[in-house]
């Protein structure tokens, strides 16, 4: 079994790079993704410690796109060049609106009452990728809230008090980033789209003229016909089907590394020979 949706200590997850790839290992998982938001800072000692135990790692990163749907469209990238200099700076560059925006998040905060300081909020982020999930954290060290879920039920969501809109790539340029860096790109969790099958079909059309790959259809908060579902839609599209949980550590404890919600998640080696033949065919071979 492989996980091709994981989050480290450089984004929001909880476990260190080096944590993750220990944890993949114990569990005994053949490979994994670090696909973290907007940075791939944690791919060289993920991809050192997969060397020293034995697990094939997948340099990878996640991004989200703007999109005028009422849902989220979030793209992850596969086999990047992670050295990638065109990568990095677009990277680095969401990254600094991420920090603006946090201290948007936390300016809107102290209007409603709720007293955290943005230097915490970086501290809890390790100066690493900002997101919600940190503040969500400095929420809980000043006890406004007891969990993660109550921030950001309470202050963190869409049209909660603390919301803030974050920076994103258009479709078009996250996806020719992707591979221009010598990746795949392939639609995270459709079922965020929250559009119906033909709509659905309709998006991923447009997305496949852009260039896309592949669908993650296996994903932790997927029902078993969203699964059916997305795989049949891939396999008509000609894309490939992907799977991962979406790992976060203690950010949501319901979601265990490789299986997902209640053991939801279950990807088989077949989908990364499938992903690393088509990175044959059309780029640069990945890491071993
Ligand atoms: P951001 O990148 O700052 O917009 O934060 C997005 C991240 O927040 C997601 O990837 C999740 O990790 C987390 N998240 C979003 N909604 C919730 C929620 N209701 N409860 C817990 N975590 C959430
Ligand atoms: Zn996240
Ligand atoms: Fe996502
Ligand atoms: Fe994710």
């Amino acid at each position: 079994m492989i996980d091709l949706h994981t989050h480290s200590t450089a984004s929001d997850g909880t476990l260190s790079p080096e944590a993750l790839i220990d944890l993949a290992a114990d569990k005994g998982l053949a490979a994994i993704a670090l696909t973290d938001h907007d940075t791939v800072d944690g791919i060289p000692s993920a991809l050192a410690r997969g060397e020293a135990r034995g697990i094939h790692v997948v340099p990878g990163v996640e991004l989200g796109v703007r999109w005028n749907g009422g849902g989220q469209m979030h793209i992850l990238g596969y086999y990047l060049r992670h050295e990638d200099s065109t990568l990095r700076e677009r990277l680095s560059w969401l990254r600094a609106r991420r920090r603006e925006r946090a201290q948007r998040i936390v300016d809107k905060l102290k209007v409603v009452g709720v007293e955290i300081s943005y230097e915490r909020v970086k501290e809890i982020a390790g100066g690493q990728s900002i997101g919600r999930p940190h503040v969500a954290q400095a929420l809980i060290e000043a006890g406004a809230v007891h969990s993660v879920g109550e921030a950001f039920g309470r202050y963190l969501s869409p049209g909660r008090p603390g919301y803030e809109d974050k920076e994103e790539l258009s479709v078009e340029e996250a996806i020719r980033l992707l591979k221009s860096s010598g990746g795949k790109a392939v639609l995270a969790h459709p079922a965020t789209l929250k559009l119906n099958p033909d709509g659905l079909a309709r998006c991923v059309e447009e997305l496949k003229g852009h260039g896309l790959d592949g669908l993650e259809a296996i994903w932790s908060g997927h029902s078993a016909q969203q699964v059916d579902a997305y795989k049949s839609l891939a396999r008509r599209m000609n894309l490939l089907t992907t799977g991962g949980s979406d790992f976060h550590g203690e950010n949501k404890p319901d979601i265990q590394l490789g299986t997902g919600r209640k053991n939801n998640v279950q990807v088989p080696d077949s989908v990364l020979e499938a992903l690393r033949r088509r990175q044959g065919e059309h780029g640069l071979r990945g890491n071993r």
